[in-house]
């Protein structure tokens, strides 16, 4: 296989809604939280109810509803038959314009859901009364560090409390009554561009929470630290010490095993903290009292630079399982050898039972599709592999050897040639999260095409604490007029839900979507499967065949997931909503011809026969203002494509194409003059709402030729418009 020329997949695979800092969000008023009172009996979650969720289906008491991370609800209140008449209840505003991935725990008849800057709000769950909100006080100029904007899924609750990780990469446990701070422990070197978008769990006394930052540079781990003080009680790092020292943690034995030869003496993960960040999923197998967690790509991306000795990297893009305990390893499962394409495991874990041992007879499995593009079932209890097979398109390898081991193709370990790739960094699957409906033995997958061009960047330096992959973002930036690159941007991506047989590995149904960046998933006892969509839409579907059983625009993103519950014998269905959280929201992104005004996230909360409407709230920050004169000579433009592909891409969108929550800089008033320009580019003047100086990356040059290519696109952005509009059907 050659490597493919096609170009513009470098910015295709960046169309993901923002990331960095930058505050352009109205503050609302969350009102005053009630006064304090003491309740040893509320939000009362213990070990054995978390155990039995299924036992309690009227609450959502877990991050993935039961321990098992199934997000299968035995609730049947909600039928096929009924289905249709599903209405608004209630909504809640959540005063921000930025990503909101939460998924709500319900108990005792409070609704807990966070936003982004993890705020936590505690709310009636029957009627969408505020009951406290609070804010931790992110310093907002700590967005910088966040490789995916500043959200955060979840909480957990446990024994009266409630656990939340904040973005700065503090963990705080508050009363789960009154939302009053009980203690908060700071996690991570906050030296060290660490965040923490995750929910926690709790098992046994023990709250279980990861980082992120392996784009910009840091060592990850899992950390288990005492509900009721904060102190560390174990910690689990996934890549070793620089050195390969101990570190006096439980993974010393891991890395003296099975780790320290997986990794060369030289390269850049000795100084980049080589990544593996546990940012996302966590479980707990009761019956082998094991954490289960998936681990996440390498830092920098590029292995060549990473570790040249090209050895697997462990734990890089592995499953691992410990003993909940003490923390010691107990097996793990490598995906991704030697990850080269931030390949991450972090995706949605499941554990199930299937009839994949002799004869048919039951096993205990764990289940996972991961970014690589593959889906994995492995026994529970030991890690091994029992199968796997590709649920997306996949061109990095040609399959899977006998120990479930990807089979690469050698241009996939990319140097100056871009080899376009799929899937790209953003994975056949990213943080949505799936379910699995053991009644029809399925579990769905929400999934993606978005390919990338991946190729050494020139530019890689040592130790940066910005965007710093290895990987380069103007890989195959194609030189030709923008209307040919949205149209053939849009024809690359796509997005769909598989209902995935994991015993046949094969799909039994899809269901395609606009494009990726579809939402997370919520299975149901009454064989129903709710998902939110690309184009604000949120769906439920027959768990058999994938019929459209019902459908609402919620006018915002819908990329969480979604959760259910009952109260007084009714069941409602709940979804955080976000501008921030869509990719490509209708026309906000791909196309854009002018500023489009971002809506405020919120709670959308549904039960059969209510009749409330999902109110317009509008957040007013996009100003048109005139365009500046074009400017620039050819060469001056093209350095201004490459350094804007390179440095500003990730947050302000590809080929200076506004994604949505940080300003399209085609309207931006500093385009007018080159030193304004220069004062927020170069030095920094809105550093205090995350706008970072790029002087040290940046010539001055450099800067002035971005602002004529971002001038330049400003004015193509008419001619942009005008090739949508000739297509058929217009930009969903
Ligand atoms: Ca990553």
């Amino acid at each position: 296989m050659k490597p493919l020329n096609i170009a513009a997949f470098t910015a295709a695979s960046l169309f993901i809604l923002s990331a960095c800092s930058g505050d352009p969000e109205t503050s609302y008023d969350t009102g005053d939280a009630p006064e304090a009172e003491t309740s040893a009996a509320f939000a009362d979650v213990s070990d054995d109810r978390l155990n039995n969720a299924a036992a309690t289906p009227a609450e959502w008491l877990g991050y993935g509803f039961d321990r098992e991370e199934t997000r299968h609800s035995p609730l049947t209140g909600i039928s096929k038959d009924n289905v249709g008449e599903l209405g608004v209840a209630w909504t809640y505003d959540l005063a921000t314009s930025r990503g909101v991935e939460s998924t709500p725990i319900v108990i005792d008849g409070v609704m807990y859901v966070t936003s982004a800057w993890s705020v936590v709000y505690a709310l009636d769950a029957k009627t969408g009364e505020e009951l406290w909100v609070y804010d931790p006080d992110v310093d907002r100029a700590v967005g910088v560090n966040a490789c995916c904007d500043v959200v955060n899924r979840g909480v957990a609750l446990y024994e009266g409390k409630l656990y939340l990780g904040v973005i700065d990469g503090r963990v705080e446990a508050l009363d789960a009554k009154t939302g009053e701070l009980i203690w908060s422990e700071v996690t991570v070197d906050q030296s060290k561009p660490y965040t923490i978008t995750g929910a926690p769990r709790v098992v046994d006394g023990k709250v279980l929470i990861g980082n992120g930052g392996a784009e910009l540079g840091v060592r990850g781990y899992l950390n288990a630290l005492d509900a009721e003080t904060g102190a560390l009680i174990w910690r689990f790092y996934t890549v070793p010490s620089p050195d390969k020292q101990p570190d006096g943690a439980a993974s010393d034995s891991a890395f003296e095993t099975v780790g320290n030869i997986t990794w060369g003496e030289e390269g850049a993960w000795k100084t980049d903290g080589g990544g593996g960040t546990v940012w996302d999923s966590i479980i707990y197998d009761e019956e082998t009292n094991s954490v289960i967690f998936g681990v996440g790509n390498g830092s920098p991306w590029n292995q060549t630079l990473r570790d040249p000795s090209g050895l697997d990297n462990l734990f890089l893009s592995s499953i691992v399982a410990v003993d909940a305990d003490s923390g010691e390893y107990k097996w793990h499962f490598q995906t991704t050898p030697g990850d080269n394409w931030d390949y991450t495991a972090t995706q949605t874990l499941i554990i199930a039972t299937l009839p994949l041992g002799e004869n048919g007879a039951d096993r205990r499995v764990v289940m996972q599709a991961p970014k690589n593009g593959y889906f994995y079932v492995l026994d529970a209890a030991t890690g091994e592999f029992i199968s796997g097979n590709n649920y997306v398109p996949v061109n990095w390898a040609t399959g899977l050897d006998e120990n479930g081991r990807p089979i690469e193709v050698p241009e996939a370990r990319y140097a100056e040639i871009p080899f376009l790739q799929t899937p790209g960094p953003l994975g056949g699957h990213n943080w949505h999260p799936m379910a699995f409906n053991p009644d029809v033995g399925l579990a769905y997958i929400p999934a993606q095409e978005i390919p990338q061009a991946y190729a050494t960047d020139p530019r890689f330096q040592d130790n940066s604490t910005k965007w710093n992959t290895g990987a380069d973002f103007a890989a195959g930036v194609p030189q030709v007029v923008p209307s040919e690159v949205f149209r053939f941007l849009r024809s690359g991506l796509k997005g769909r839900l598989i209902a995935w047989d994991p015993v046949a590995q094969e799909a039994r149904w899809t269901v395609e979507h606009d494009g990726p960046w579809n939402g997370g998933v919520l299975s149901t006892a009454a064989g129903i499967v709710f998902q939110g969509k690309l184009n604000g839409e949120f769906a439920a579907y027959d768990a058999a065949t994938g019929d459209e059983l019902w459908v609402r625009d919620v006018k915002s993103g819908a990329a969480s997931g979604p959760g259910t519950y009952e109260i007084d014998g009714e069941q409602y269905v709940t979804i955080t909503t976000g501008w921030g959280s869509a990719y490509l929201l209708s026309a906000g992104g791909v196309a854009a011809p002018q500023p489009v005004q971002p809506t405020v996230g919120k709670v959308v909360t549904f039960k059969v026969g209510a009749d409330g409407t999902i109110p317009d709230v509008d957040i007013p920050l996009v100003e048109a203002t005139p365009k500046a004169d074009e400017f620039g000579t050819d060469d001056q433009l093209a350095v201004g494509l490459v350094q804007y592909a390179r440095n500003c891409t990730v947050c302000h969108g590809p080929f200076a194409v506004g994604a949505g929550v940080l300003p399209d800089l085609r309207w931006s008033s500093y385009t007018s003059s080159a030193d304004a320009w220069k004062g927020v580019v170069v030095d920094g003047n809105l550093q205090s709402i995350g706008m970072v100086s790029f002087a040290d990356v940046l010539s001055e040059d450099e800067v002035e030729a971005i602002r004529a290519y971002v001038v330049q696109q400003a004015h193509n952005a008419d001619g942009i418009n005008d090739a949508i509009a000739s297509e058929s059907g217009g930009l969903q």
